[in-house]
């Protein structure tokens, strides 16, 4: 017996009993019709349901023996960040850490509760922060997402609210909260929300102290009502609690000038205890001294201090540094360069004092590691704009002659503010 046509013959919606004449489309199964917009409900229903299925999917529990040891998480980054020793060594115990500590979390009745192991590194800008966080993520594969400190503000204000950062974590961790919960989030230039004056402000200030005091409520760990920022697909999501407890934060900034502040209190403490410590000091690397209390000169508020308890530095980048950056880690540019000549099926080489001179380039106009790519852009630019298109380049070799040519048409103001 057919369903599809009611007692008066006529096709209805087995849904909604709207009739052919009332919807736009009734679509005719083997005993039963459906209507358009019946259809559509049910999509709805449907991705609400997928959604739901996606926040609540339980995550494996993460085990000890997978663990990799700080000495292999070194190891690990050592393949993509040159130097940094110092910056490695206390990122890869302070990753170790944060797992066990997810891991005592999953054990039942625990008496003691592990702090969390959240991170600030202090170094000049373009020295690998940004680099070691990701490279980090990677490892760990989880969740990861990188904010600009200078884009947050209070509630309420012109420019991202603080809760706003988790709404990117989550977003990259497809909407699977419980995934998101196990991320890190990286707070590039930290040293940007630094309170403007050296007194607590009478007067608000609304992207400095005040984003610090909206920042430590997550930092510490506490669940965080998120906006949804889906898109369209998810008009009428409604907030999506977050626990922030397992969060792993990252925090880097340039922090300039903060050496002086360094020197200082060093000096201070020098004068009272005897000159002895004062002669030892590498006056060409004052961070790796870098303690607390310097941070909260510089302007941080000592509540946010005190919830990023590894800090550690990044050292300048000396030329030595700068040319392993060009051919030894695992994704250097030289390769990336080879890797897509190799695609035309062409050979690209590069005589020594090329990379020589790109790294004195760089050094020359204060470029950085950042600006190691721009100059060898320019160096290769005109190579990769012609040979592709010519079938029988099997090979090229960039020589110094060549490289100057091409890197004295470089406005090199200009690659600074790119880089
Ligand atoms: P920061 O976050 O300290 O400002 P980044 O990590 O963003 O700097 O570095 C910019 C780029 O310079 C990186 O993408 C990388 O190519 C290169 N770089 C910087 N420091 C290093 C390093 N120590 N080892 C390898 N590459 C580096």
């Amino acid at each position: 017996m057919s369903q599809k046509k009611d007692g008066a013959g006529i096709d209805r919606c087995a849904f909604c009993g709207l009739t052919q004449n009332e919807v736009g489309l009734l679509i005719n199964g083997e005993s039963a019709s459906i209507c358009n917009e019946c259809v559509d409900r049910a999509y709805e229903v449907l991705n609400e349901w997928e959604e739901d299925q996606k926040k609540n999917k339980k995550l494996a529990p993460i085990n000890m023996e997978e663990l990799m040891k700080p000495e292999e998480i070194k190891k690990f980054l050592d393949q993509y960040v040159i130097g940094q020793d110092a910056a490695k060594r206390y990122m890869s115990v302070a990753v170790y850490n944060h797992y066990k500590r997810l891991i005592f979390a999953q054990q039942t009745g625990q008496e003691i509760e592990i702090d969390k192991s959240n991170i600030i590194m202090v170094g000049p800008t373009g020295t690998g922060k940004t680099l070691m966080a990701r490279t980090i993520a990677r490892l760990l594969k989880v969740p990861f997402t990188i904010v600009d400190a200078t884009v947050l503000t209070e509630a309420g204000y012109v420019g991202e609210d603080v809760e706003g950062i988790l709404s990117r974590l989550l977003q990259v961790a497809d909407y699977n909260i419980p995934l998101a919960e196990r991320g890190i989030i990286f707070i590039d230039e930290i040293d940007k929300i630094a309170r403007k004056a050296d007194t607590p402000s009478i007067t608000r200030d609304v992207s400095g102290e005040g984003v610090q005091q909206a920042l430590l409520k997550i930092l510490e760990g506490a669940v965080v009502n998120v906006p949804p920022e889906g898109g369209r697909k998810h008009p009428e999501q409604k907030f999506a609690k977050i626990d922030t407890t397992n969060i792993l934060f990252i925090c880097g900034g340039a922090f300039d000038g903060i050496e002086q502040k360094i020197a200082r209190r060093l000096n201070t403490r020098a004068v009272g205890y005897g000159q002895a410590n004062r002669t030892q000091l590498d006056r060409n690397n004052m961070l790796q001294y870098v303690m607390p209390q310097d941070l909260k000169s510089f302007g941080l508020i000592p509540e946010l201090v005190g919830r990023l308890p590894v800090l550690t530095y990044l050292e300048p980048l000396g030329k030595d540094a700068l040319r392993s950056i060009l051919t030894e880690p695992k994704n250097a540019i030289i390769k990336q360069y080879k890797a897509l000549f190799a695609i035309d099926g062409i050979d690209l080489s590069f005589d020594d004092e090329v990379l020589d001179y790109i790294v004195d380039k760089a050094v020359e106009y204060k470029l950085g590691a950042r600006g190691l790519r721009s100059i060898c852009e320019a160096v290769i630019m005109d190579t990769m704009y012609t040979l592709p298109s010519q079938g029988d380049c099997k090979e090229f070799h960039v020589t110094l002659p060549y490289a100057r040519e091409k890197i004295e048409k470089v406005n090199f103001a200009q690659l600074r503010n790119a880089g």
